[in-house]
Parts: structure tokens; C-alpha cells; sequence
């Protein structure tokens, strides 16, 4: 194929005998770019919070204390918003990095979904107050148990139902749902927001793809959060479906195997 490239090795059997090993390099190649680009991107998205964060500290510094109290309370709560927004970045990329490392490890206790998803709920309303009056929680009663890692399925449930908190409109419900399917439970987040269009569903678990940049860093976005879903969702056997509609609304469900009883 054009582009494709191949390594060749050659191992002596013996006086007569040679093996050649051919090994596809194009495979490689794509990995290499792609962890290329992902080193640049966030080197781009720690570079744009920092250079304000330099900017501003030395206006303060070239003022030589002659701004005024309210000017300077500005300044500093630019400098806060965007020291926090950088720290939020280096936490995504520490889990992502996590999660990934973690990929073909199976997980192997026993949690309680249900469990999990209420403790992110209480977490949420506490952190997000003003909006923690519209989730709506439909969890039922019992428990849901299934293989997991309690700290990676809380974070996917943290993730998922910010987004909907952050994207759907103030005062509209972000309803959270447990829905028991069979021998698997869909954890289903609705909100009342903008919605999607079809043609960017495909790429929004790509790291750093945003729909609305502007709107993303506005609401304390990375554009990490959904592709770390997806990374927590495959190592727990679980399956990502996004479905919205422009105008009305987005719905992100994950559904799990839970844990055969017996
Ligand atoms: P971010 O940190 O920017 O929210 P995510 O990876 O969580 O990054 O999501 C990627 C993008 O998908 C977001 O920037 C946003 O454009 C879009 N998105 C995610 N969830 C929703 C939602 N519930 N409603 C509308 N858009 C959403």
C-alpha cells in the first residue's frame, strides 16, 4: 500500500538457515503521530492559561502597587480562573494517563453501581449548587453490583452528569437514571440543552474535540472528559451511546454487565 512501511530483521538459524521477520511499521507509525499530537495539544492547552497567568502577574508587577483595590481583585481572579483551569488539565491528563495504563487490566472487585452513582450525585450537588436543584435521580432501590474500579466508575459518573449540568440549559432538569436491562444496567444521563449536530457525535470522545471551544473553557471544559469515559467505559465492558437532538437535548448512557448472582 502507498506509505506503508516495513521493518525487516534476519536471525541466523544456523550456518545455513536464516529467519526473516517482516513487521508492518505503518501500524506504529500511527501510534507514534497520535501520541504526537496529543503531547502538542496539551502543550497548547497549558501554554494558553499560563501565558495569561504570566501576563497578568506582570501588569501587577509593572503597576508597582499603584492599581487600584478593584482592578487588582480583577486581575487576581483571572489569574485564580486560569491557575484552576490549568489544574483541572493536569488532572485529566494524569487520569487519562491512568485509565489508559490500566486498559487491559480486568477489574476484579465487587461494587455497587447504584452506590457509586449517588455518592457523584451528592458530590455534585455540593460543588455545583446552583444547579443541584434540577437532577432529578431515578436510581431505584436496590443495588446494582458488577466488576469495577469504584474510583475510575466514579469518575465516568462525575464526568457524564457534569457535562449535562454544564451543557443543559439553567433551570432545565439533568435527569440520572439506573435502568436495568436484562442481565446489564444502563446508567442514562438526559439533559434539556443545545443538543449536538449529527456530524460531530463521532469524534466527541476524541481528546481535546470540542463542539464549541468558546463554551467549553467557559464552563471550565478540558475536552478530556468524555474521551476518559469512553477509556473507563471499554476497560468495564461497558457501552457508550450519545444520542441528541439539536434544540431539544443530549442523552449519554453507558450500560454495563452486571454481575451474574449465583
Ligand atoms: P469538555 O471538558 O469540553 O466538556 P468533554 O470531553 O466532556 O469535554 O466533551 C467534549 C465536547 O462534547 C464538549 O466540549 C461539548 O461540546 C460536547 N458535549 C459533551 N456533553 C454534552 C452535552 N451534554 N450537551 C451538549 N454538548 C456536550
Amino acid at each position: 500500500r502507498p506509505g506503508q512501511r516495513w521493518t525487516m530483521r534476519i536471525a541466523e538459524l544456523s550456518g545455513s538457515e536464516n529467519i526473516i521477520f517482516l513487521s508492518d511499521r505503518s501500524a506504529i507509525d500511527a501510534a507514534d503521530r497520535m501520541r504526537s499530537d496529543f503531547v502538542a495539544n496539551a502543550s497548547h492547552e497549558l501554554r494558553t492559561p499560563l501565558a495569561a497567568i504570566l501576563g497578568y502577574v506582570e501588569t501587577l508587577q509593572e503597576m508597582n502597587g499603584e492599581t487600584d483595590a478593584p482592578t487588582r481583585d480583577r486581575f487576581l481572579s483571572i489569574i485564580e480562573r486560569e491557575a484552576r483551569r490549568m489544574q483541572q488539565l493536569v488532572i485529566d491528563l494524569l487520569s487519562i494517563s491512568r485509565v489508559e495504563a490500566d486498559r487491559f487490566r480486568r477489574p476484579t472487585a465487587t461494587v455497587d453501581l447504584a452506590m457509586i452513582v449517588r455518592t457523584a450525585i451528592g458530590q455534585l450537588s455540593d460543588s455545583e449548587p446552583a444547579r443541584a436543584k434540577d437532577l432529578v435521580a431515578k436510581l431505584g432501590d436496590g443495588a446494582q453490583p458488577m466488576l469495577g474500579d469504584e474510583a475510575q466508575l466514579s469518575q465516568l459518573a462525575h464526568n457524564i452528569i457534569s457535562n449535562a449540568m454544564k451543557y443543559g440549559h439553567a433551570g432545565t432538569p439533568v435527569t440520572v437514571e439506573l435502568i436495568r436491562e436484562g442481565s446489564r444496567v444502563r446508567l442514562s444521563v438526559s439533559d434539556q440543552g443545545d443538543g449536538i449536530a449529527p456530524d460531530h457525535l463521532p469524534r466527541l470522545t476524541e481528546r481535546f474535540y470540542r463542539v464549541d471551544e468558546a463554551r467549553s473553557r467557559s464552563v471550565g471544559g478540558t475536552g478530556l472528559g468524555l474521551a476518559i469515559v469512553k477509556h473507563i467505559g471499554e476497560r468495564h465492558q461497558g457501552q457508550l451511546d450519545i444520542d441528541s437532538q439539536v434544540g431539544r437535548g443530549t442523552r449519554v448512557s453507558v450500560t454495563f454487565p452486571l454481575l451474574s448472582e449465583g
